[in-house]
């Protein structure tokens, strides 16, 4: 069945990765793994150390929540959502965090915008990956903008950031797992949404302009109900 091809295909993504997730977060329990071992041998371990263990568990506890969101059963939750609605949450979510940044976030417009067939948990963790990201490339603040379109068969969900924006080099790289310019980045976000929107038979799609910004669009289809 369609559904089982689906998880066969998941399941071969998850199998090229488990070699990277495991590359990725052994450095982080090496690093534990030496503290805990001093600690063993009598040496009280400092605050700064104990503050860099915290931060390499941290680490790992991303890298695997991350990877995560792809093993969770995703074609079984699927339903009628409410994009609007999954954005207005996200949008109370993020606020704190852009409102330290000087941040704002914009959703246009207010009119009502046909439901789409999805899995509500899993497309919100895509907007908020888009969204973080948008937020991370503006650390000196300014406007992201949501703008949503429907046409007969498909919903466009827009976000336009005025950040860094990303090299033309590396505008095809964007969802190869654990490619990141961030210090701390997993390089895992646009990956995972990437899968989602798959899932979601959507497309996402990039456009970017080095020093100016980025637009991210992400289509998902429209079902038609029989009108009678
Ligand atoms: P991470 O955020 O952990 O680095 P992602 O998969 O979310 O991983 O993003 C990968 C990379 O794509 C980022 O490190 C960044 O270089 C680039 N990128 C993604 N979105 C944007 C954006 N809106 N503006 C600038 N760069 C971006
Ligand atoms: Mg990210």
């Amino acid at each position: 069945s369609e559904e089982a091809l689906l998880q066969s295909e998941k399941l071969s993504v998850i199998g090229q990765l488990a070699a990277g997730v495991a590359y990725e977060i052994r450095n982080p329990l090496t690093t534990l793994k030496g503290f805990i071992q001093l600690q063993q041998r009598g040496i009280i371990i400092s605050d700064p150390n104990l503050s860099l263990m915290l931060a390499e568990l941290d680490r790992i506890n991303l890298i695997v929540s991350e990877f995560l969101v792809l093993a969770k059963p995703q074609a079984t939750d699927f339903r009628m959502v409410n994009i609007q609605a999954i954005l207005a949450e996200i949008d109370v979510l993020l606020q704190p965090q852009a409102i330290m940044q000087n941040i704002q976030i914009s959703i246009a417009p207010p009119v009502a915008i046909p439901s789409v067939y999805g899995e509500s948990n899993q497309l919100k963790q895509v907007f908020i990956n888009i969204l973080k990201n948008a937020m991370e490339a503006m650390p000196c603040g300014g406007n992201v903008c949501i703008e949503l379109r429907a046409d007969s068969s498909c919903l466009l969900i827009r976000f336009s950031d005025q950040g860094c924006g990303i090299p033309q080099e590396s505008i095809t790289q964007l969802g190869d797992p654990f490619f990141t310019n961030k210090e701390n980045g997993t390089g895992l976000g646009l990956m995972v949404s990437k899968q989602i929107i798959a899932n979601h038979k959507g497309s996402i799609t990039f456009d970017s302009t080095l020093g100016e910004g980025t637009t991210v669009d992400i289509r998902l289809p429209i079902i038609q109900l029989p009108s009678n």
